[in-house]
């Protein structure tokens, strides 16, 4: 049984596979597939099997697949070009007949209506209409991309957002790479399942703040902003304007509860509650 990770390069990949070795899979079992040989390298030291292939060209990703029992699909990070991509990679999972296909959507990814859902249920029915069997590992929002503001939060003494009073079901990577591992190799059939992945105590962005200013001893407040004055901020300290725009919706859908999971899905496949917050919080402090 061939597994492999398409994505295995990025943050989430990598948990991935450290997830899929320590639950026993053969490092011989598994391959690893980037569009960086060097990146890829310190795969192949660990003893498992590496292709490159680019989405954006069909025939490299047809070389990697093949032989392939089982693929996750790590959605791409070119947002905008993902359709595409990921065209390339069902249509070659299914002319190596992958026996199943894990794609990593997002959390209510069809009732959620954000703009950042958009390329993944086009992915969604893509995987739909090609004949393969799927599972789709809807994953909500990691905890890391509030984690990794923190300094930012600390020095300003403020959280920015547009999300009201509107909650997030947040986890770390490491809690829904467990539940891709956990999916991957699961003897139970696994065809046409759809896990809405997501932590157990959703929060909001004041309660963000009281959890920053607890762990850190230091005051930090969660402001609200108008949504279009919050994309000019961003984008005023330089995040391109298609991101902010897609950052800012992101936020406005939270008050309607796009990012909120009640699902018990992640719990369920990693056999433990999700990674709390005040958690997260404190191990990045302590890096
Ligand atoms: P990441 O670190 O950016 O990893 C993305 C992976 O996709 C990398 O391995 C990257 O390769 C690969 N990739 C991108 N374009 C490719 C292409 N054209 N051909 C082949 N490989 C390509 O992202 P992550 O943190 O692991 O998250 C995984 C995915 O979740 C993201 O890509 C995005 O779709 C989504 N996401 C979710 C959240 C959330 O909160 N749930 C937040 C951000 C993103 P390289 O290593 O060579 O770049």
């Amino acid at each position: 049984m061939k597994i492999a990770i398409a994505g295995a390069t990025g943050q989430l990949g990598q948990l991935v596979i450290d997830s899929l070795l320590e639950r026993g899979a053969d490092p011989a079992q598994l391959i690893a597939i980037g569009r960086s040989e060097e990146k890829l390298a310190p795969f192949a030291g660990r003893g498992l099997e590496t292709r490159v292939a680019d989405y954006n060209v069909p025939q490299s990703v047809a070389t990697a697949l093949e032989a392939v029992d089982k693929l996750l699909l790590i959605s791409g990070s070119e947002v905008g070009q993902r359709t595409v991509q990921h065209t390339n990679v069902i249509n070659a999972a299914k002319n190596a007949k992958v026996s199943l296909v894990a794609y990593t959507s997002i959390a209510n990814a069809v009732t959620g209506e954000t703009k950042l859902a958009a390329e993944h249920i086009a992915t969604e029915q893509l995987l739909a209409d090609s004949g393969v069997s799927y599972v789709l590992l809807r994953n909500g929002w990691y905890t890391e991309n509030y984690t990794d503001q923190l300094m930012g939060y600390l020095n300003s003494g403020v959280i920015l957002g547009a999300a009201g009073d509107g909650k997030v079901s947040a986890a770390p990577r490491a809690d829904y790479a467990q539940a891709a591992a956990a999916v991957l190799l699961s003897g139970d059939d696994q065809s046409g399942k759809i896990y809405e992945l997501g932590g157990d105590k959703p929060f909001t962005l004041t309660q963000l703040a009281g959890a920053v200013s607890a762990a850190a001893g230091q005051e930090v407040r969660y402001q609200d902003v108008e949504a279009q004055k919050l994309v000019e901020i961003y984008t005023e300290s330089g995040v391109p304007a298609m991101f902010a725009e897609i950052l800012v919706d992101t936020d406005v859908r939270i008050r309607t509860g796009a990012l909120e999971v009640s699902s018990g899905d992640l719990a369920q496949l990693i056999g433990r509650a999700p990674t709390s917050l005040g958690k997260t919080i404190k191990e990045a402090l302590s890096k």
